[in-house]
């Protein structure tokens, strides 16, 4: 198995951004005295376990920490190959609460049973790592912020405010002036708005990630390549235009099923469902405000 689309890539001081299939998933590791930092760990053990191998060229020191940037599957569904029995001593796992109380939640959750097994149904090798699979939540959690000292450096776990999901935490590395933005930012694709995603939140969380960077940060995005603060920028107008269009055909009347059709995205229509749908929701006040 080689699932890797690119090598190890340096993208800043000991930063290390490596782009894996299925779903072109960024897995990045931070390197410093006292071990490995690795964010994001893919989509299931056995692609864990070439992550475990890929890892060796960068460093034999076990992963010290595993950090998420929020509940996708693809994120967070080869931790488990990162604690007991399969690494001892076990690596820290860091995300934040609601991150953490999502994926617990989804341990009940029939729609997300439902999923599993569509994946299991889809041959051998998916049903084999379906039947494997152990999920580990984070358990060190962060609310807003928190610093972890890798011995010689810090590294900043941050949450802006609510996006992609509620738990969207960033990895910011100041001595190499580097963040990790999670599918805050994409990339390689449109950004993805979910069942569980804030599209009225989301600019105004890039907002704040982007007062605490500087015009040379470079900006590792979960899916896709590193970029700069002008396509981030970009990218955050591109999502604000998409929430103020959301709040103009709401107030107009424009009931939910025909929002998507009425046109004026910046993005390909049919991939705005999730979108609007999240957007009149929080604009009719079915989904919780911030806490
Ligand atoms: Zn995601």
């Amino acid at each position: 198995m080689n699932d890797a689309t690119t090598a190890w890539t340096e993208v800043a001081d000991r930063v290390f951004q490596r782009r894996y299939q299925p779903c072109d998933v960024t897995v990045s590791v931070i390197l410093g005295a006292d071990g490995p930092a690795v964010v994001d760990t893919r989509c299931s053990l056995a692609e864990a376990r070439e992550l475990r191998e890929h890892l060796r060229q960068l460093t034999a020191a076990p992963v010290r920490w595993v950090v998420n940037t929020h509940v996708h599957f693809d994120h967070v569904w080869g931790n488990a190959e990162f604690a007991a029995p399969r690494q001892t001593p076990p690596a820290e796992f860091w995300g934040h609460t609601a991150t953490a109380a999502a994926m617990n939640r989804a341990a009940e959750d029939p729609e997300a049973a439902a999923f599993k097994a569509e994946l299991a149904s889809r041959g051998p090798e998916q049903a084999a790592a379906m039947a494997e699979l152990v999920e580990i939540a984070p358990d060190h959690l962060v609310v807003t912020a928190h610093t972890l000292d890798l011995g010689d450096r810090a590294v900043e776990l941050r949450h802006f405010g609510r996006g992609h999901t509620d738990g969207d935490l960033v990895v910011q590395i100041p001595d190499a002036d580097a963040l990790l933005t999670g599918d805050l930012v994409e990339q390689s694709g449109t950004p993805y708005f979910g069942a569980d995603s804030f599209p009225l939140d989301w600019a105004p969380t890039l907002d704040g990630l982007l007062a605490a960077t500087g015009p040379d940060t470079v900006f590792v995005p979960g899916h896709g390549t590193a970029v700069s603060t002008g396509f981030v920028r970009a990218q955050r107008d591109a999502i604000r235009a998409v929430a103020e269009r959301c709040a103009e055909l709401h107030a107009g009347g424009v009931p939910l099923a025909e929002a998507v059709a009425a046109g004026g995205w910046p993005y390909e229509a049919r991939l705005l469902h999730g979108a609007v749908e999240r957007a009149y929701a929080q604009l009719d006040g079915t989904v919780p405000a911030a806490g």
